[in-house]
């Protein structure tokens, strides 16, 4: 750790809290964008467990043509400004997939991920 983040802990604690937060509402915006639903590309009945409280928890933004894990990278990760500020300027490139569809569409593609 470095000396000045020891020095200046509480500071950049809140920080930290501030920046998860606005990354937070970030994320929000681009869900709603999507209108908070999977697009279900597999017609899956998902009436079950859209209506459970933790069903947004489970959307992930995907990219459609699968090489989102490639382009993260290149962005140094998915929870970054510069990541949510690319998705919101591509939406057309990206697509809202819940947990389920998301590995539906891995198995399908043969995507997977490598760290
Ligand atoms: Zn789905």
């Amino acid at each position: 750790m470095k000396k000045d983040r020891i020095d200046n802990k509480e500071k950049h604690d809140i920080y930290d809290e501030e920046y998860k937060q606005r990354l937070k509402l970030m994320r929000v915006k681009i869900l709603t964008l999507f209108g908070n639903k999977c697009s279900n590309p597999y017609n899956i009945d998902h009436s079950g467990f859209e209506k459970d409280i933790d069903y947004i928890s489970c959307l992930q933004i995907d990219h459609k043509n699968g090489n989102g894990n490639k382009q993260r990278k290149e962005f140094n990760g998915a929870n970054n400004f510069r990541w949510l500020n690319y998705i919101l300027t591509h939406l057309l490139e990206f697509q809202l997939l819940c947990a389920n569809c998301n590995w539906l569409k891995r198995k399908k593609n043969g995507e997977y991920i490598h760290k």
